[in-house]
């Protein structure tokens, strides 16, 4: 059973964001952070793509789970997440009855946009690994969810219950994990600080009400979704396609911010367009009062960024 008192999590950290110029890169190309025990959060550079997601990896007794693979080739997602698993079995007080090449790992994805699941040929032919496929039919079938979205189902990594349900709105294959162990509850791309593209806006309102719902019935300490594209301004989002974002915020709310996206979207959820919160920008729709003014600023944010170094040459 999880302890009563959730395990805390270090989310004080300074998250990599991207390097000021495009001919002077610095960023690693993934940041690896231990939460707590068993509990990593890895982000891919703004250098390699400007999507700059995170994800999550849960180890427990018996096995792990892997939430996405992220926007690129996942071979250096593979490389981190076999020494970490290596590293988690070591680590075990009570030495385990897994080598690393027999403990599972489950890889599964918040959603199946391309900027989650792009990774997933690395880890196709890893021992003892099941990856888990796209389409809603294979999300429910390997996680037995036989009334959708509603039902919570527990998933069981040894030691550490999970449960999981699903969430859609932004896409039609969203899921929720949480986490009791450490009071975490992963929201995908569906709430996090930042764009929320709204695919199914009667489906993300009936979404965010069981979100909120579940998450103050069951006690959650921090939700979790998969970027960051605000700024520290409420209300100010980066350009869509910004590769530098040195004033970012957490990518962990709080139950609070939770229920103020929901009640925020209640307002606009039948209005097609952009819609400005402190927290999270709704776009709602796909037609041109979302895609024209997103598209018109990521162009000007690129040429930006291209003149900038210019710009600042002395004498120039
Ligand atoms: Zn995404």
């Amino acid at each position: 059973m999880p302890p009563e008192q959730p395990v805390p999590l270090d989310t004080d950290v300074r998250w990599i964001h991207g390097s000021p110029s495009p001919r002077h890169r610095t960023d690693p190309p993934l940041q690896v952070h231990r939460l707590a025990p068993g509990t990593v959060l890895i982000r891919q550079s703004k250098d390699v793509t400007f999507e700059a997601p995170f994800i999550l990896l849960l180890l427990g007794e018996h096995r792990a789970l892997l939430l996405d693979t992220g926007a690129v080739d996942g071979t250096m997602l593979r490389q981190a997440v076999d020494g970490l698993v290596a590293d988690w079995l070591s680590s075990r007080a009570q030495p385990t009855a897994y080598a690393p090449e027999s403990y599972q790992l489950v890889v599964a994805h918040t959603h199946a946009h391309g900027d989650h699941v792009a990774g997933d040929a690395a880890f196709a032919d890893r021992p003892a690994t099941t990856v888990v496929g796209h389409d809603l039919d294979a999300v429910r079938r390997f996680f037995g969810i036989t009334n959708w979205p509603g039902q919570v189902v527990p998933f069981e990594l040894g030691r550490r219950p999970l449960d999981v349900f699903g969430i859609p709105g932004h896409h039609p294959t969203s899921i929720a994990v949480h986490d009791p162990t450490t009071g975490l509850l992963h929201t995908g791309d569906t709430v996090y600080p930042g764009r929320i593209y709204v695919d199914d806006p009667q489906a993300l309102l009936a979404t965010l009400d069981r979100l909120v719902a579940f998450a103050q019935d069951r006690g959650v300490r921090h939700v979790l979704g998969c970027h960051v594209e605000m700024t520290t301004t409420p209300g100010r989002d980066h350009p869509l396609g910004a590769r530098y974002q040195p004033d970012e915020p957490s990518p962990f709310m709080t139950v609070a911010q939770l229920a103020a996206v929901r009640d925020a979207f209640g307002t606009v959820a039948d209005r097609p367009g952009i819609h400005r919160f402190d927290d999270v920008v709704f776009c709602v729709g796909q037609g041109p009062r979302v895609l024209v003014p997103l598209q018109a600023r990521a162009l000007l944010e690129r040429v930006r960024r291209q003149l900038g170094p210019l710009r600042r040459r002395p004498g120039g």
